[in-house]
């Protein structure tokens, strides 16, 4: 019986601690992979999949990759969420008989890779740990290897919450106990789309002492032990670029659900999922990579506390006012690298002469950026001013020794620049007073010779040489000149001191190599003392990067400074930030809107596409804009600051996740009202449109007075539900407001504008003849509308389901239709899903139908 050949056994041995992962398994210059990994990577990397003769499996499945192009092969599986095991030779082959010994260097996984090709440079990028403790608490532990920091936050709201939390995170990969229950693992992958994996051991590793010192929480120290207990056995080297875990304080900054994250499109659309046409978008005028992934964190932390609030705006303030030291202040930044990535891969031991010299260059700059900022007189500017401590030592010690130009690879030498070492000087200086002998060389022996086409030359396999052509041979005295190398035409010979001079030269050569790369690691470990002040640097340089972009855009667009109120909110010609943008011309309506101790909650109707949804978002982004501590945009705003902020708006994106629209729009309604309290804000769009009319009606109703009566949070709340207007006369703090339109010749005119009281009907009809639908529908619709209108049981001027069902009775009463059609619609009408259709889509239907009967 055939066993398996001795390398398939190690294969297998290796395999089998690495289950989870791809297994690249170096053979010469490729990587293979064999059974089901190659199954799955040749699909996955779309490349050729063959066999192997494996000893006792006659034909095993494998496929590779070169080498050289490991990489790109690597991203594409990581970008897709699976890890990949790297299995080196650890021996010399040929210095071994049988099996060259083999094991797995890395495990790179999504969580933590640390090549620059790999990374977002505009975003975090984190490994993560979920922790569960008693009673609803869980603990969250972010970490983004690339640049060394680490957050954690506590949860103590239940599971619910931590998805609220983890919601638009860039998490890459969660580290997980393997008895965190199936439901929740799943809602991990599912919902969030996050790759799993697993540590159950959260011994504490006495060598972190300092990361975890100040945090006075076991639970905190627990979760946190978990992860780096990951990242140290995946790997497998130092991990003393990490900063100190940081507390995230949940309750101290203004929460946004996982809906409002989503629905606000902060930092991605929802339909493209791209940056572009999201508040960043508008937002990000950062000049550093650093600066646009701190403005993404803002956003997601907006700031509770005025007086922090007011900090961040006057620095804005000052720098709006001083354009031409904002101007300068860019372009300084603009060459600033990278600095907390570059700190990352300075501690994590994998960077080259370049990369210093990118930290040299930009630590260069602060001075500058320490200049344009002395001009200014706030408190703020005066704070940045002295955390950006240059630090001149390193600088010039980068300065003395880093060539100018030097090349990617750190053995190869022309690293260091002359003068910064005597040692590298003198075998420099011996490599070259032994190329200038050699140089000299050639107009010697051809005096010595008379040969004139005498020639010194040097190649990599012999050396240096003296060239003399056949003709000329005779004139060579023999015994100084030893044969090296015959070409067709001519004789190449080497003299004693020729050779003395080579060895001199290859030597100095050598050893000048092997100095550079000793001398660039002691430069290296002395930049590495200096991290956590290059950290702070980053963090300062990011700080004051997002702050002018503030500036910049507040400048550019039109924004104000908001003041902040203890009990009014009054924007005055509020504009949509992106709306306002994508509309190139000035076209955009300005709005107010009003909301204080008087009234909490503003009830909003109009026709469809009148703007009601866009008016609710211009709010939410105004608020969050001025928590971040940025100008908003409008005339004049007094603004509240909000706690929480609530949002059910929109519905075309909930299919996807098969829940109904109702049943989303009823969760997200439902974790409003269990969360909110009376300093957020909430805003509802249309609750009640995924059921039938009554039910709808009766459940908008329900929320409104509960929010009214028991929560108090601010709200606007949109509805075409018009009977809800008569609100206003029962619950004190409601007050109506409607989207105008106008109606000029049957057809329907959107204004805009925002104005007070209720609006006086839905102008559902005329929107649909808007969208083209074919003009005997329209008047159909129009003849129905007046039918119902004047029927007692359904009175209503409302477009949606109740026209509908209103028109289908008709249908039967006036047009009794054969058995079979009849079956034919029946059957259609009780198959069709109306909880997922618009009015527009129940009109077309309807048609459908009619043309049917
Ligand atoms: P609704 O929620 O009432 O159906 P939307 O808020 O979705 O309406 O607005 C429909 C469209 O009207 C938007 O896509 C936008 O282009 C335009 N719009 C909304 N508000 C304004 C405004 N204030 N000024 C100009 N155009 C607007």
């Amino acid at each position: 019986m055939a066993v398996n050949t001795p390398m398939m056994e190690q294969y297998l041995k290796i395999k089998a601690d690495h289950k989870d992962a791809f297994l690249f398994f170096r053979l010469g210059d490729f990587y293979e992979m064999f059974f089901d990994d190659a199954i799955q990577a040749a699909r996955e990397l779309e490349i050729t999949l063959t066999k192997r003769d494996g000893g006792k499996q006659d034909s095993v499945p494998m496929c590779g990759v070169p080498y050289h192009s490991a990489e790109t092969y690597i991203k594409t599986l990581i970008d897709k969420g699976y890890k990949v095991a790297i299995c080196e030779q650890v021996e010399d082959p040929k210095a071994t008989k049988g099996v060259v010994k083999r094991e797995v260097i890395q495990l790179i996984t999504p969580g933590t890779v640390m090549e620059n090709t790999m990374l977002d440079e505009q975003s975090n990028h984190y490994i993560a740990s979920i922790s569960h403790f008693s009673e609803g608490s869980y603990v969250i532990v972010y970490n983004d290897l690339s640049v060394g920091e680490t957050n954690v936050a506590l949860i103590s709201a239940g599971w619910n919450a931590v998805l609220h939390e983890l919601y638009n995170q860039p998490v890459k990969e969660m580290v997980i106990s393997s008895e965190l229950p199936d439901v929740l693992q799943n809602d991990l992958k599912d919902k969030l789309n996050i790759t799993l994996s697993y540590m159950d051991d959260t011994t504490f590793n006495a060598e972190y002492r300092e990361l975890c010192s100040h945090l006075n929480d076991q639970r905190l120290v627990k979760a946190f032990s978990r992860l780096l207990n990951y990242i140290q056995e995946t790997q497998k080297r130092s991990l003393d670029h990490l900063q100190p875990a940081a507390v995230i304080e949940l309750d101290q900054h203004l929460s946004l659900d996982m809906y409002s994250k989503r629905n606000l499109e902060l930092t991605e659309t929802i339909m493209k999922k791209g940056k572009h046409g999201s508040l960043l978008w508008v937002l990000d005028q950062t000049v550093t990579a650093m600066g646009s992934r701190m403005l993404k964190k803002w956003l997601d932390r907006p700031l509770l506390y005025k007086q922090e609030i007011e900090n961040r705006l006057n620095v804005v303030e000052q720098l709006l006012n001083g354009f031409m030291e904002r101007d300068e202040l860019r372009e300084t930044l603009r060459s600033v690298y990278d600095l907390e990535r570059l700190a990352g891969r300075i501690a994590y031991g994998n960077v080259n002469a370049r990369d210093l010299l990118q930290l040299k260059q930009s630590l260069a700059k602060i001075p500058d950026v320490k200049q344009i900022l002395s001009v200014f007189n706030d408190d703020g500017i005066r704070a940045f001013y002295n955390k950006l401590q240059y630090p001149e030592d390193l600088v010039s010690l980068l300065e003395q020794s880093l060539a100018d130009e030097p090349p990617i690879s750190i053995t190869e030498g022309s690293i260091i620049k002359d003068g910064y070492d005597e040692k590298l000087d003198s075998y420099r200086e011996a490599s070259r007073n032994g190329k200038q002998w050699i140089a000299e060389l050639e107009q010697k022996e051809k005096a010595a010779t008379g040969i004139k086409s005498l020639k010194v030359g040097f190649n990599r396999v012999f050396g240096y040489y003296i060239e003399v052509t056949k003709a000329n041979l005779h004139l060579l005295p023999e015994e100084r000149y030893e044969r090296k190398q015959t070409l067709t035409n001519a004789e190449r010979y080497i003299t004693p001191e020729l050779k003395e001079k080579e060895a001199l030269i290859l030597e100095a050569e050598e050893k000048s190599v092997d100095l550079e790369y000793q001398l660039f690691n002691t430069i290296r470990d002395t930049v590495k003392e200096h991290i956590s002040s290059i950290q702070l640097l980053a963090e300062t340089i990011s700080q004051i990067d997002v702050l002018q972009g503030f500036a910049t855009v507040s400048e550019s667009n039109g924004y104000t400074r908001p003041v902040f109120s203890s009990h009014r909110l009054s924007i005055n010609n509020g504009r949509h930030p992106v709306v306002e943008q994508v509309m190139h011309d000035d076209t955009f309506v300005p709005n107010h809107i009003q909301l204080d101790d008087e009234t909490s909650i503003l009830l909003i109707t109009g026709p469809n596409m009148s703007g009601k949804s866009t008016y609710m978002r211009q709010l939410a982004l105004t608020v969050i804009m001025g928590q971040i501590g940025c100008y908003v945009p409008c005339e004049a705003a007094e603004l509240l600051l909000f706690d929480q902020i609530f949002t059910r708006i929109g519905a075309a994106d909930d299919l996807v996740s098969g829940q109904s629209t109702f049943m989303v729009e009823m969760l997200e309604t439902n974790h409003a009202i269990e969360n909110a309290t009376e300093n957020s804000l909430i805003l509802l769009d249309e609750i009640g449109r995924g059921t039938s009319t009554y039910d709808g009606m009766a459940l908008a109703q329900a929320v409104v007075e509960h929010i009214h009566d028991k929560i108090h949070a601010k709200t606007v709340f949109s509805t075409h539900y018009h009977e809800l207007t008569a609100l206003e006369n029962s619950l004190e703090k409601l007050k109506n407001i409607h989207v105008r339109a106008d109606e000029y010749d049957g057809n329907v005119i959107f204004l805009h504008q925002v104005k007070e009281g209720a609006a006086d009907q839905s102008y559902g009809i005329q929107v649909a003849k808007l969208a083209e639908l074919p003009s005997p529908l329209i008047e159909r619709a129009n003849t129905i509308l007046d039918q119902l209108e004047n029927s007692d049981t359904t009175k209503t001027d409302d477009s949606g389901q109740l026209s509908f069902f209103g028109e289908e009775n008709s249908v039967k009463e006036k047009k009794p239709v054969a058995e079979q059609t009849e079956s034919i619609i029946l059957n259609d009408l009780k198959t069709m899903n109306l909880f997922d259709m618009t009015p527009l889509d129940a009109m077309n239907t309807l048609y459908r139908l009619q043309q049917k009967a």
